[in-house]
């Protein structure tokens, strides 16, 4: 069986290999398409392209933009966009100079908790790199701060901690017009993360996002046990949406999920990628 992972972070936002790296290892696991889906950035696609066209591994160009949204946390795939297209370049400028305002903000807290970090620490763990609340939680485990990532995640820098500061500007609506308008396909990335009561509310949540424009749902993830993703699955089924998956790869930022496999026992089929681009023919 043909296999793919449609949801990856490399250097350029918060996973630890760069875009070749990231080639690389695809071409290693056996996959036959990845795509990287970096946080509100395209700079890792054009090193990415050009690696797997020598690896000769299809790839696809995607990013994952966050979004402002009262419940949970929502994030939004875009698949197959033009890196070059002006509105995506708009909106990512502002979007990334969101996240520049709020990165002093969330140091800002943490000194307050007697857990001082600086700018300079910071930019030397991003190395180049968009950066993300995972940079700051990595210093504070290398500082003894705290004991892990997903402890710093959950003493301070999740949604509501002490530390953590807002930086979502884009609603549903725009996240999903921008992916549009650039040529791509809108894809919730992760529903479990918008923490809906029961597949009821979640549905109308997708029905909701639909009608604004969006065209798949992220089915096959890590965190997503055998029972949500037939859960997700069927929601595809029933209102026509693509059906896609990715592990959320990070590389050494998030040690337990492997590329491909997840945690372990994730595949992903290639047909998501082919349901990808007819949905892309049919734009
Ligand atoms: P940011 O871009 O600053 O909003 O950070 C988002 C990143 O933080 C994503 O890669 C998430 O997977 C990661 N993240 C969110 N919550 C946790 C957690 N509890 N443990 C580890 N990583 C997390
Ligand atoms: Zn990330
Ligand atoms: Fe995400
Ligand atoms: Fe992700």
């Amino acid at each position: 069986m043909k296999l793919c992972d449609l949801h990856t972070h490399t250097t350029a936002s918060d996973g630890s290999d760069s875009p070749e790296e990231l080639i690389r290892l695809s071409r290693e696991t056996g996959l036959s398409a990845v795509s990287i889906t970096d946080h509100d950035t395209t700079a890792g696609l054009a090193r990415g392209a050009e690696a797997a066209g020598e690896l000769g591994v299809e790839f696809i160009p995607g990013i994952e933009l966050s979004v402002a949204f009262p419940q949970g946390n929502m994030h939004l795939l875009g698949y197959f966009i033009d890196e070059n297209s002006p509105a995506l370049k708009e909106v990512l400028i502002r979007v990334q100079s969101a996240r520049a305002e709020r990165n002093p903000r969330i140091l800002d807290r943490l000194n307050e908790l007697g857990l001082p970090i600086s700018m300079e620490e910071l930019e030397e763990m991003a190395q180049g790199g968009q950066i993300g609340r995972p940079h700051i939680a990595r210093i504070m485990v290398e500082k003894g701060f705290v004991k892990s990532v997903g402890q710093a995640f959950d003493k301070y820098l999740k949604k509501g901690g002490p530390a953590y500061a807002p930086k979502s500007i884009l609603g549903p609506a725009d996240a999903i017009n921008t992916v549009r308008k650039s040529g791509g396909i809108p894809v919730l990335a992760h529903p479990f993360s918008l923490m809906t009561r029961d597949g009821r509310e979640l549905e109308d949540i997708i029905l909701d996002l639909k009608s604004q424009g969006l065209m798949g749902m992220e089915c096959w993830y890590s965190e997503h046990d055998e029972h949500f993703t037939a859960l997700c699955l069927d929601i595809c089924r029933r209102n026509r949406l693509v059906a896609t998956g990715g592990s959320d790869y990070h590389g050494k930022a998030k040690p337990y999920i492997h590329l491909g496999t997840g945690k372990g026992n994730l595949r992903i089929p290639y047909s998501c990628v082919e349901a990808l681009k007819a949905a892309r023919d049919a734009l």
